[in-house]
Formats: structure tokens, sequence, C-alpha cells
């Protein structure tokens, strides 16, 4: 960056930075994410926006909600908008115990931390392992949101290729002894496991156990992402990672997709010694996590039937699921396949080669639809060749009609790619496809 380095605001034109020689070495690697700005399409009544992984909310319960707040603020406000625990409220820890326990996972509060979204989990987990230079292994593409909190701490991410089971077993291998050859450090394996993000694969469970045994044997933490872990659609669990190695697993959990994101509560279950370090974290970070979100969440797991709300959701997910994989059948052109999720919230499309998915969104924007390039999930700028469809938050209708305008600019993108890139493979809607 030269000393009058441009910066891109949050909208407008780019400006120079008066302040650009005073930020921290580490402020550089922090870049707005590439679909970022799609959310901004969610406003435009124009574009329908098949990019941004926001939950559908017109299930939840608002009157009951709107009660419980009201009730809780007349009956406790001074302790419910007081400053908390900086580990969270130990109602609230009991409680997430039970969640958790859905996925087979036995957990003491004690070793539970809140936190404000899983985000922050990512965020503090990071800052208390990674210097700079170290490598965390991720999969390949990965939530992007975790590829910022590891550039944030100039970790150096290396993606592992999946398939339709998941992280491949053997690519960390290579990955693990590759590192260890060039004299590379590497402190954690990053995963989602469940229903993940952007691929909407689920790691098979005859995997779990191989994996962890990897990076046991090479001195590597696993950090567990589950957000989408009670998203299933047949209401199948997996078995968490940390249920089959609590000791060298750091799991972190989260409420914005089972109930609110809103309210930014999410929490971190690590081994004893990393949780006090988590607790020092989040004071230095927050002070506490916001009491009365963590009040609310409590008051609604203790009142409410919460595993009924999230089978509604459930259900809800999976309509638009079947609406989008239903679209795609029926327009997507020739060349084009894609995942076929059974949970979570995102379906991952490889289009034929000589399509570029970054370039070509601004001719999708313009032609009302929002998609995120597959450029955006990895590390080495590769994924021209995929785009995420996010299904959870549009009706099955919009889904329909998002679709069938995405597939008409694929349509006329392949037709001028053609003559450049030679045949493209021609196998159609062949789901679980490779997602490396
Ligand atoms: N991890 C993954 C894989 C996600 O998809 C998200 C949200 N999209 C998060 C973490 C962060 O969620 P939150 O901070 O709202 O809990």
């Amino acid at each position: 960056m030269t000393e009058n380095s441009p910066v891109t605001p949050l909208s407008g034109p780019t400006v120079p930075d008066p302040h650009h020689s005073r930020y921290a070495a580490r402020t550089t690697a922090m870049v707005p994410s590439e679909i970022r700005d799609l959310f901004a399409a969610n406003g435009n009544p124009d574009v329908i926006s098949l990019a941004a992984g926001m939950p559908e909310l017109g299930a939840l319960p608002l009157d009951t909600l709107s009660a419980q707040v009201a009730q809780i603020v007349a009956n406790d406000g001074l302790t419910a908008l007081q400053y908390g625990p900086a580990q969270g409220l130990p109602p609230l820890r009991e409680q997430i115990c039970d969640v958790m326990a859905l996925e087979g996972i036995r957990a003491h509060p004690d070793d539970v931390v809140v936190t404000v979204g899983s985000q922050m989990g990512l965020d503090l987990v990071t800052r208390l392992f990674c210097d700079p230079g170290d490598v965390v292994v991720a999969e390949g593409p990965s939530y992007l949101g975790a590829l910022g909190s590891f550039a944030a701490y100039q970790a150096q991410v290396v993606q592992v290729p999946m398939d339709g089971h998941g992280l491949v077993p053997e690519g960390l291998r290579a990955a693990l002894r590759q590192a260890r050859e060039t004299g590379r450090r590497v402190k954690l394996l990053y995963t989602i496991p469940n229903f993940h993000n952007p691929t909407g694969v689920t790691l098979a469970v005859e995997r779990r156990a191989e994996i962890l045994e990897l990076c046991r044997a090479h001195g590597v933490l696993v950090i567990e992402d589950n957000p989408y872990g009670l998203l299933g659609f047949n209401g199948q669990t997996y078995p968490a990672l940390h249920s089959l190695d609590p000791d060298n697993v750091v799991h972190l959990g989260t409420f914005s997709k089972t109930l609110a994101p809103g309210l930014r509560v999410g929490w971190v279950l690590a081994p004893p010694t990393v949780r006090e370090k988590l607790v020092l974290a989040t004071e230095t970070a927050t002070l506490c996590p916001p009491t009365l979100s963590q009040t609310v969440v409590s008051h609604y797991l203790g009142a409410h039937d919460w595993q009924g709300q999230i089978k509604i959701f459930r259900e809800n997910y999976q309509e638009r699921r079947d609406a989008m994989l239903r679209a795609l059948k029926a327009h997507l052109p020739p060349g084009c396949t894609w995942t076929r999720p059974d949970g979570g919230f995102y379906v991952w499309v490889t289009v034929p080669e000589g399509v570029d998915t970054r370039a070509l969104l601004p001719r999708a924007l313009a032609a009302g639809v929002a998609y995120a390039s597959g450029t955006g999930f990895s590390v080495d700028g590769s994924g021209h060749r995929h785009l995420r469809l996010s299904y959870c938050y549009p009706t099955p209708e919009r889904i329909r009609e998002g679709v069938r305008r995405l597939a008409s600019v694929l349509e006329s993108e392949g037709e001028r790619a053609r003559p450049a890139a030679g045949a493209v493979t021609p196998h159609h809607g062949q789901g679980r496809s490779r997602t490396a």
C-alpha cells in the first residue's frame, strides 16, 4: 500500500486514507468480504438475493418473545440490564449443555463460555492460538467469516479438498505432512462438519475418528464450528467431533440459526485450561456477553418448546431447499453440477469450464439475482467455477424465479465462453459433486 492508499468505504467512492501509515501490520489483512456488498442487494426489491445466509425468522413466536422480554425487564431489569459474569450466565450455560447433548456432547457448564455469536468465539480462539505465520488448516472452500478472523491474526490458511462426504482425510494428511516438511507450524484445524458453509456437505461419520486421530498425532487442535448441526431436514444429528475427542476439540455453537442472530448469543465449549484463557480474552474483548440477550435466550429455552420451534425452522428450510433443487434441475444449463444438502442453508454449484462466477456477478445483479462467487471462500483466489446459493431466506417462489434468472445468465455466458473453452463436461444435476 502507498501513503495515499485508497480505502473502500462501506458505500460510495474510494477515498485516500490519511491514517494509512498508522495502522498495525495486521490491519492490512483486513479487507471487506466479497459478499458484504451483496447484503446491500437484500434491500433492493428488484434483486432476488440467493447470496446472504440470513435465517428466515417469520416462524418465530414474536408475541411470546415480546411478552418474555417485557417480563424480564419489568421483573428482573436491574440484573438483566447490569454487567454480568465474563463467562456468561450460569443458568444459560447449563441450558447450553442440554442443547449440545442432542449431538452427543457431555459437557459441564463450567467449560462453556458464552460469546457474542460464534463469530466472536472464532475470533477469540484464533487470538489465543495463532501467532503471525502459524498455519490453520481449513476445508476448501470455507466460511469466509472464519477466513477473515484468521487473516486478521496473520495466520496462514491452508485449504484441504472436500468431496461429497466432507473433508478428505488424505488431503489433510498431505497438508500436515507438507507443513512439517517445510518447517511450518500447524496450530489449528478449522472445520464445519455439519451442513457445511458454503457447500452444504456433511462430514461422513466414518471419517470423523480418522480426522481427529490425524490431528492428535500432529499436535493440531481441532476447532469444530457447528451453527447448523440441529438443522438436518430429517431431524438427524451427527456425533459432534467434541463428543469423540473432548480434550482436543474446541466446539463453537450459536443460537443464530436456531433462534435469532440479532440476539448475538453463541458459545465455546473448551477443555478447562483453554476455557480459562477464553474467559480472560472475553474480558478484554467485551467485559461480558450481553446480559439482556442471554436472559432472553435462557427464558426462551426454559419456557418455550424450543425443539418444536427448531423443527418448524427445519421444515421451512427443507421446503426452500426442495424448491431450489427442483429449480436447478429444471433450469441450469448442461455442464452445471451442484450439491444436495440434507440440512443447513447452502447449495454449492459448479459451472462449466470457461465461466467465471466472479466476473459474471455484475451481469447477474443486472439480471436481478445475487449469489456468492466461490472465490470468496478460498484464500488463493480460486473458486471461479463455483458459486454458493442460499435458500434460507427467500420464499420458494422467489427462489424459483432467482434460479431462472441465474440460469439465463449462465446460459448466455456459456454460449460466449464455449468457443474459447471447447466442449463442456456433459453431466447435469449430479448432486454431491466434488467441491474442491
Ligand atoms: N460459522 C459459520 C460456519 C457460519 O455460517 C456463521 C454465520 N453465517 C457463523 C459461524 C457466525 O455466526 P454467529 O456469529 O451469528 O453465531
